[in-house]
């Protein structure tokens, strides 16, 4: 059988790219070399909880179209994230606003809290004299000065990275908010939530009436698949679609250590990041908080955790974060040239386009290549 496309990986790109060419009347045949479909955002049932088996997910939009697109899907819910940060047993609320102020200085009002934030800034701004901040310590102590800066982020970026924060770029840190009102949701984004029912519901309404094969790696079979249709798109990492010709790209992985525990609400929130080199680990997520609110907590006596170790990728492993430094971004632009070079291959996704993308981005993009092949 001869297909229009055949899309490599089942995460939301491939899943999206997916429905909208079947509802177009292509012949689509979805691989994924993993056991089951979905990609990252796949999840897991245990004590009727749903896991998060690659990692928390929260689905977070600006763009009413995207909203509204997986909202025709599956109904989401209200969760909204408020990470809670443990450094040394204090706690304290993010991303950074009125309530993490008061609980690092006792500071009342905004005003208050803008000129601690002035005072402990003035040694960085002083030392840039206006120029952009290098690295992400100039950054982090631009934005937050350096009380907050050594308590809730230089050791939890390093321990998330593996390196220094003199070393990370910028932009890693200016996806968190700044506030000076008492609001401790982490997104700025009008729209947020967990689908109903979880996502695996999703990705089984994204991918219903198109053939799919799990347990399917594209390079063990590549003449064979490539044979099976006039397209593909590809979401798997470029690096290995070309053999690494010109080197490995690198990411950072994350081990997850799951466990059931005997006790209806452990740490009476969904995510707890501890920000201190002393804890090995960067968050727990505490999974039936996506979906269960106030007292419904209480109707499962049981609750499952996962604590998160980042480390280095080594093949094998998961490949979570790119690495958006220098060598990597140049490296990737090697790959970028020869498969803009394609013509019946199409690439998109986190791992094909090594970029730190959230769930939202990847559905605009997948519906944006659509638009044009469709
Ligand atoms: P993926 O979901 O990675 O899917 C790619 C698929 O391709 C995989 O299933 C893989 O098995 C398959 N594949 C690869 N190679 C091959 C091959 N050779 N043959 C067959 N199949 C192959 N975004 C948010 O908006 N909110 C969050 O809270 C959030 N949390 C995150 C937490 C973590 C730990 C991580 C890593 C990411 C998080 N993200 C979050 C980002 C989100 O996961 C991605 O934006 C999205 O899932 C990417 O979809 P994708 O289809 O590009 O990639
Ligand atoms: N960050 C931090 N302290 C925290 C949470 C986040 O310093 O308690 C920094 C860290 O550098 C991280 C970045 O902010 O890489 C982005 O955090 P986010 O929670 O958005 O990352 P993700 O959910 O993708 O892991």
């Amino acid at each position: 059988m001869k297909y229009d496309f055949l899309i490599v990986g089942s995460g939301l790109f491939g899943a999206t790219f997916a429905y909208k060419a079947h509802h177009a009347g292509k012949s689509c045949l979805v691989i994924d070399k993993r056991p089951q479909l979905g990609g990252n955002v796949y999840c897991e049932q245990t004590e009727g909880i749903n896991v998060h088996k690659y990692g928390a997910h929260i689905f977070h939009t600006a763009n009413k179209a995207v909203w509204d697109f997986v909202n025709a899907l599956v109904p989401f819910n209200r969760y909204t994230n408020c990470p809670v940060a443990n450094y040394h047993g204090e706690l304290y609320n993010l991303p950074f606003n009125m309530n993490t102020f008061y609980q690092m200085w006792g500071v009342r009002t905004p005003e208050e809290a803008q000129a601690k934030i002035a005072e402990q800034r003035a040694v960085v701004s002083a030392k840039l004299d206006g120029s952009e901040p290098r690295n992400l310590e100039e950054q982090a102590l631009l934005l937050v000065g350096r009380d907050i800066y050594e308590k809730l982020i230089k050791e939890y970026t390093e321990k998330q990275w593996g390196r220094p924060c003199t070393e990370l770029p910028a932009f890693i840190i200016r996806r968190l908010p700044l506030r000076f009102v008492f609001d401790n949701n982490y997104f700025n984004d009008p729209y947020q939530g967990i689908p109903i029912g979880g996502y695996n519901l999703l990705i089984k309404r994204l991918l219903e009436g198109i053939d799919t094969r799990v347990n399917c790696d594209f390079f063990t079979n590549r003449d064979k698949l490539t044979a099976l249709a006039d397209t593909i798109i590809y979401t798997g990492p470029i690096d290995q679609f070309y053999d690494y010709r010109f080197g490995k790209l690198q990411y950072r992985t994350v081990r997850f250590e799951t466990e059931t525990l005997n006790t209806p609400n452990y740490q009476g929130n969904a995510v707890v990041n501890y920000t201190s080199h002393e804890v090995p680990y960067t968050r727990i997520i505490e999974h039936k908080h996506f979906e269960s609110f106030g007292q419904s907590v209480y109707d499962n006596t049981k609750t499952v955790i996962s604590r998160e170790y980042s480390t280095e990728w080594q093949p094998g492993m998961e490949p979570y974060y790119p690495v958006n430094d220098e060598r990597n971004a140049a490296l990737y632009t090697q790959y970028k040239s020869i498969a803009d070079t394609e013509k019946h291959v199409l690439f998109g996704g986190r791992l094909a386009e090594y970029k730190y993308y959230d769930m939202a981005p990847i559905i605009e993009q997948a519906l944006l290549l659509a638009g044009q092949h469709l």
